[in-house]
């Protein structure tokens, strides 16, 4: 089963400080949908209102329509992925696995038939005996999910499920987790300040920042159109040039950045994307090269622009192209792929 979330004007207070503040977020039955942002914005806490580890201060919640102020955890359709996965060190993983069924008061043979199922989902086929303690951490993160599973929560949450498996584990989980949760077809709510980890693998990313929601929608509208200066800065990189508008076009210290239909004399901040600047003629022109990183895919370079010295330029050139500190280029910023937004904002 799957259940639809709404969370209206949800806020958080410890003492004086405000976790969230004011948080609406519907996230639709069904949908892989991961909060994403630094360290303290408030994931942690938001992940706990939902599973009712934690008290809003204020506002409303509904699960499935139905309202969890004052449902404690037990009682709502939903179950937690920790991030230390707190297993029992003592007990089995098919009695790990079964543990939420026989709290429910299934019996044993129902009840170990499930974890079975539920094991072999996660890709631990024939570990019902062994114990924790045997296992690498990437088994480990499986049991605790097939753990969450088996008593088929409406709603999965998992704060940074990840975070203590290596890259290469990480990315094989994340693609899993996907597959999973589309073959149990129950909502996710995932938790992690990873970025590469939120575009893999969400339906829906929720970008916060000090309590507050920032922006939130499909991974590649966030990426290639992000709302805020803060979503453009974290979710990937992005050079910020100051620009006016005059005549209809973008006019920068880089030179004409094109054509625009935001209203004359706007002072904008032009965000630009370190793949959108690349060999050719347009602004910025002449550059010269600071920095230059091998990337395998492409050569990362750092360049001051002859027009505009201090106004560094990230670029992501192609790894042919010889760049060396102290070369000059020319460069050119394809303005068809950058995102506007009003000046100054934070
Ligand atoms: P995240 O998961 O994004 O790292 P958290 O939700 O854990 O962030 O924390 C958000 C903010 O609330 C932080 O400033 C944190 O210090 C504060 N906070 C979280 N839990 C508590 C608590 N139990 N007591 C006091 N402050 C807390
Ligand atoms: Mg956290």
């Amino acid at each position: 089963m799957t259940a639809r979330i709404d969370i209206a004007g949800i806020t958080r207070r410890y003492g004086d400080a405000l976790a969230l503040s004011g948080v609406s977020l519907t996230i639709e039955a069904g949908e892989y949908c991961v909060l994403l942002g630094p360290s303290g914005c408030g994931k942690t806490t938001l992940l706990n209102i939902i599973g009712g580890f934690a008290d809003p201060t204020g506002g409303r919640l509904t699960i499935g329509g139905r309202d969890m102020v004052g449902v404690p955890a037990a009682k709502r359709p939903t179950t937690t992925v920790f991030q230390d996965y707190a297993l029992f060190p003592h007990m089995t993983l098919i009695d790990n696995v079964g543990f939420g069924l026989r709290m429910r008061g299934i019996g044993r043979a129902a009840r170990n038939a499930k974890a079975q199922e539920m094991l072999y989902l996660v890709g631990l086929k024939g570990a019902d005996r062994k114990k924790p303690s045997e296992l690498s951490g990437g088994q480990r993160q499986r049991v605790a999910l097939a753990r969450a599973l088996a008593v088929d929560p409406d709603v999965l949450l998992l704060d940074e499920p990840l975070g203590a498996l290596d890259l290469n584990l990480r990315r094989s989980m994340q693609e899993e987790l996907k597959a999973i949760q589309r073959r149990v077809g129950a909502t996710f709510v995932h938790v992690t300040h990873d970025q590469e980890e939120a575009m893999a693998i969400a339906d829906r990313i929720v970008v916060m920042n000090a309590g507050k929601i920032e922006d939130q929608g499909p991974p590649e509208r966030v990426y290639r159109e992000p709302a805020t200066r803060f979503v453009a800065a974290f979710l990937g990189e992005t050079n910020f040039v100051p620009a006016t508008v005059r005549q209809g076009r973008l006019h920068s210290p880089l030179g004409d950045l094109g054509l625009t239909t935001a209203p004359e004399e706007t002072a904008l901040t032009v965000c630009v994307r370190p793949e959108h600047v690349g060999p050719g003629r347009g602004a910025p022109g002449r550059v010269k090269v600071i920095e230059t990183v091998f990337q395998g895919v492409h050569r990362r370079v750092r360049v001051a622009p002859e027009a505009a010295p201090d106004l560094h330029l990230q670029a992501l050139l192609p790894v042919g192209m010889d760049a060396a500190p102290g070369d000059t280029l020319d460069l050119r910023i394809d303005t068809s792929h950058v995102t506007l937004l009003p000046a100054g904002t934070a």
